[in-house]
């Protein structure tokens, strides 16, 4: 099956060294990012997830440390304040923040990396990161199949879709600041697609430091 093949990189058959690649997945909720990003992390192992800290309660099928890093206000006002998270926002009345030291070590030891953040940390990381950030917003087929979707995981109440709908639109309207779009209307179309822009990211000659060596060595080649 395609979706569970382990693809090997160019970088690493050839042993080129390159630089990690942070992959930021955006999406209204009920668009389907948080299968795509599971799908990722388990067919993908070059892929590890940068795990946020929130002050939101914990969800009952989350696990600490593993879903997010669940903290008190007055805690996150401290890493705020001691610059230790690359990017935070308000979301949905809770804070939200991408721990900084996790995300600059795996992109200097050339791991990739997950963010799955708003777009408030994915404008806030451009500014910060750079080329070496690549963003994904992925979009649901129409607002009619969001709320059909929504219904139909029968885990909110009808106010609550309304607010998530909403919601829904502001987080949509921001779509021009994002590198790629993909529509969601089949989860293995969209997941094709969410790797295919992996692939040809990862080939970029400006995230492959080690072509250098490698294509001296191949000039001075005797054959
Ligand atoms: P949830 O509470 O449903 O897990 O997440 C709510 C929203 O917060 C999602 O859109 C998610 O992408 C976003 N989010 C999660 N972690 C972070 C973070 O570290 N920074 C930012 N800016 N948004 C985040």
């Amino acid at each position: 099956m395609d979706n569970v093949t382990r693809h090997t990189t160019e970088a690493e058959r050839f042993s080129i060294a390159r630089r990690g690649l942070m992959l930021v997945l955006s999406s209204p909720s009920g668009a389907g990012k948080s299968t795509i990003a599971r799908n990722l992390l388990e067919n993908d192992p070059a892929f590890c997830l940068s795990v946020s800290v929130t002050t939101r309660t914990r969800r009952s099928s989350e696990i600490d440390g593993q879903h997010y890093h669940f903290r008190s206000v007055r805690d996150f006002e401290v890493m705020r304040d001691r610059d230790e998270l690359l990017e935070w926002a308000e979301v949905h009345g809770n804070f939200y923040g991408t721990p900084r030291a996790q995300a600059e070590e795996a992109i200097t030891n050339g791991q990739d990396m997950l963010f799955d953040i708003d777009w408030q940390g994915a404008q806030q990381m451009k500014q910060t990161v750079g080329a070496d950030m690549v963003s994904i917003f992925i979009l649901p087929p129409s607002i009619g199949e969001l709320n059909a979707r929504l219904k139909r995981r029968a885990e909110d109440s009808d106010a609550v879709i309304e607010t998530r709908l909403k919601n829904a639109r502001a987080e949509i309207a921001h779509w021009r600041e994002y590198d790629y779009i993909v529509i969601n209307d089949d989860l293995d179309n969209a997941f094709r697609e969410v790797k295919s822009i992996i692939a040809a990211e990862r080939l970029r000659r400006d995230r492959r430091p080690g072509l250098f060596d490698f294509i001296s060595d191949m000039l001075e080649e005797d054959v």
